[in-house]
C-alpha cells in the first residue's frame, strides 16, 4: 500500500480528514513513492491552536534550557545524517553527497541557535539620569510559521525553525508538497530531543494551508522561501492583514545568478566553478549560477572549455556514488525546463550542448535530463530574463567590466553573484557596486555561514530582514525598551516639560 504522509500536530502524527491528497514521486524512477495529505482550513487551525497553547510556557523557558534542547536535536541530526540525506535524495532527486551537504548546512544553523542565551543578551545603560536605568528586551512573538520550497527540504526549514524556537517562539512548518518526508523526520528528532509538544508542528498542504496561516490572527510571523510570484503574494497579502500586531513577513524569492569571468581570471578555476554551480543539484538551487558573463577576450576560450565538461557530466540516480547530477524534481518541471530550451533556440541563442532527450539505463521513466549550454544569449531573451531552475547555463558576452556590472544591476533578481578575477581592485569595485545581496569573489555559490545572514536584493527578497544569523534573531523577536527607577530616587512633584537627562 502507498505510504500516506501526514501532519504532525501537538507532538504526534495527526491523520488528516481533509480528503485531499497528492502524489509524491521518486524522480529517479518516475514512480509514485508516497502520497501526501493536503490540509483543510480546520487542520491548520488545529496546528495554530496547539502552537498557541504551547507558546506561553516555551517563552518562559530559560534560553539556556531551550538551547539545551537544540543541542540534543543537533546530536540527533548528526546521528541520522545518512537517513535524512537518503530521504532528501529519494523525493528531491539530488545526489546523495549533495543531500548530505544540505544536512550539514542546516545543522550549522541549529549550532548557531544553540547560542540563544548570548544572542538574546541586550544592552543596559546604568543611570541615564535621576536614578533611572534603561535596557532592552528581545521578546518572542508567539506563534510563527515557515513555508518552504522543494529544493532544500531540510536546510530551508532549518533556516527558520531553530531560530524561532531558540528565541522562544512556537513554530508551524508547511513544507513543499513535492518532498514532504524530511519534515516528519525533523518533528520526530525534535520530540526525541525533548522539545515540548506543540512547540514544533507540521501541516502538509498547498495554497489552502498557506492562505489559512497567512490570515490567521494568532500567527505573528511568516517566513517564506520559494519562487518570486508566490513570495510577492505572501508579502503583499500578509502585510495588509489587520490585527493587534501586523503580520511580520520575510519572503525570499527566485533568482538569476551571474558569474562574471574576467580576462585575468584563472580559467580552469572559473570553469570548475561554473560546472559545479550551474549543474550541481540539476540547477535547482536558488544560488545556482545560470548565467556566465564572459568579459572581452575570455569568451571563446571559456566556451570551448565548457563544452566538453558539460557533455561529460555523469547524470545518474543520485544514490550512485559517482553521480554528479541527478534527475529534476517532477515530470512537469522537466517539461517546463525543456520548454525554456526550445524558447532559447527559437529566440536565436546558440545551443552548444542540448541536454534534452537523455535516458539513463535502468531508469528510463526517471525525470532525467543532461546539462544544456547556450552561447550568445542576450538580455532581452526569455531564457536570460526568467529563472529556469534547471541544468541550463547561458553565456552572455560583454565587452568590459562596466558592461558586466550594468547588465547584472539591470536584472530584476539580485540573489547571488560571483566574480572570477585575479585583480584586487576589480574585486573591490565589484563588491561595492553590484546590486545583489550575496557576493562571491572567486567563490561561485556564496551562501553565507549560519552566523551571517542569507538574503537577496530586489525581487529576490520581500521584507526587511534576511534569514538566520543575527537578522533571524531580530525577525523572531520584538524589541522592548524598559526604563526603571525606585521610589527613593523620585523627586516630588509633577513634571510638565519633556523629560531630559539630569
Ligand atoms: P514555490 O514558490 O512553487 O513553492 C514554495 C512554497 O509555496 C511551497 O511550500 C508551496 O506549497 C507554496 N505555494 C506554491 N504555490 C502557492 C500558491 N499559489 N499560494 C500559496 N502558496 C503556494 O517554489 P518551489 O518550486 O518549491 O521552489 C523553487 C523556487 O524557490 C525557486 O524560484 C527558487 O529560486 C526559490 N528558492 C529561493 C531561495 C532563496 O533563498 N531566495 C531558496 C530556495 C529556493
Amino acid at each position: 500500500m502507498t505510504k500516506l504522509i501526514q501532519h504532525y500536530i501537538n507532538g504526534r502524527v495527526t491523520e488528516s480528514a481533509s480528503g485531499r491528497e497528492q502524489d509524491v514521486f521518486n524522480p529517479a524512477t518516475g514512480e509514485v513513492s508516497a502520497r501526501v495529505v493536503l490540509a483543510s482550513e480546520a487542520e491548520v487551525n488545529a496546528a495554530v491552536a496547539a502552537a498557541k497553547a504551547a507558546a506561553p510556557a516555551w517563552a518562559d523557558t530559560a534560553p539556556l534550557k531551550r538551547a539545551r534542547v537544540l543541542s540534543k536535536f543537533k546530536a540527533l541530526i548528526e546521528k541520522h545524517h545518512d537517513d535524512l540525506a537518503a530521504a532528501i535524495t529519494r523525493e528531491h532527486g539530488k545526489v546523495f553527497s549533495d543531500a548530505k551537504g544540505e544536512v550539514v548546512r542546516g545543522l550549522e544553523v541549529v549550532e548557531f541557535a544553540t547560542g540563544a542565551p548570548q544572542l538574546l543578551k541586550t544592552e543596559f545603560t546604568d543611570n541615564i539620569g535621576g536614578g533611572i536605568d534603561n535596557w532592552q528586551l528581545r521578546q518572542p512573538l508567539g506563534v510563527t510559521a515557515g513555508i518552504t520550497p522543494f529544493n532544500f527540504p531540510f536546510m530551508v526549514p532549518m533556516w527558520m525553525a531553530p531560530m524561532a524556537i531558540a528565541t522562544g517562539n512556537t513554530f508551524i512548518l508547511k513544507p513543499s508538497e513535492r518532498d514532504p518526508s524530511p519534515s516528519l523526520m525533523i518533528a520526530d528528532l525534535f520530540k526525541q530531543a525533548g522539545l515540548p509538544d506543540g512547540v514544533f508542528n507540521v501541516v502538509q498542504g498547498d495554497k489552502v494551508a498557506v492562505d489559512t496561516l497567512l490570515h490567521h490572527p494568532d500567527v505573528q510571523a511568516v517566513s517564506f522561501v520559494g519562487s518570486t510570484p508566490i513570495a510577492e503574494y505572501i508579502y503583499t497579502e500578509g502585510t495588509k492583514r489587520k490585527g493587534a500586531y501586523p503580520l511580520r513577513v520575510q519572503a525570499l524569492g527566485g533568482a538569476k545568478n551571474h558569474l562574471v569571468v574576467m580576462p585575468d581570471a584563472n580559467l580552469d578555476q572559473a570553469v570548475d566553478a561554473l560546472i559545479g554551480a550551474a549543474y550541481g543539484s540539476a540547477g535547482e538551487r536558488c544560488m545556482a549560477i545560470s548565467v556566465a558573463v564572459a568579459v572581452g577576450s575570455v569568451a571563446d576560450r571559456l566556451v570551448e572549455a565548457l563544452i566538453p565538461r558539460v557533455q561529460a557530466l555523469k547524470v545518474k540516480n543520485g544514490m550512485e556514488s559517482d553521480a554528479e547530477m541527478g534527475p529534476v524534481v517532477t515530470a512537469q518541471h522537466k517539461a517546463k525546463i525543456e520548454g525554456y530550451i526550445e524558447q532559447g533556440v527559437q529566440s536565436g541563442a546558440k545551443l552548444l550542448v542540448d541536454g534534452r532527450g537523455l535516458t539513463v539505463p535502468g531508469h528510463e521513466k526517471g525525470f532525467f535530463m543532461g546539462g544544456s549550454l547556450f552561447d550568445h544569449v542576450t538580455p532581452e531573451m526569455t531564457i536570460y530574463k526568467e529563472e529556469i531552475f534547471g541544468p541550463v547555463l547561458c553565456v552572455v558576452r560583454v565587452p568590459d567590466f562596466a558592461s558586466a556590472v550594468k547588465l547584472i544591476n539591470a536584472h530584476e533578481f539580485g540573489n547571488g553573484v560571483a566574480l572570477f578575477t585575479s585583480d584586487g581592485n576589480t574585486a573591490r569595485e565589484f563588491s561595492r557596486r553590484i546590486e545583489v545581496g550575496m557576493v562571491g569573489i572567486n567563490v561561485p555559490i556564496p551562501v553565507p555561514m549560519a552566523w551571517h545572514s542569507f538574503g537577496g536584493w530586489k525581487r529576490s527578497l520581500f521584507g526587511d530582514t534576511h534569514a538566520y544569523g543575527e537578522e533571524g534573531v531580530r525577525f523572531y523577536t520584538r524589541y522592548k525598551s524598559v526604563m526603571q527607577r525606585w521610589p527613593d530616587s523620585i523627586v516630588k512633584g509633577a513634571e510638565f516639560t519633556m523629560p531630559v537627562a539630569k
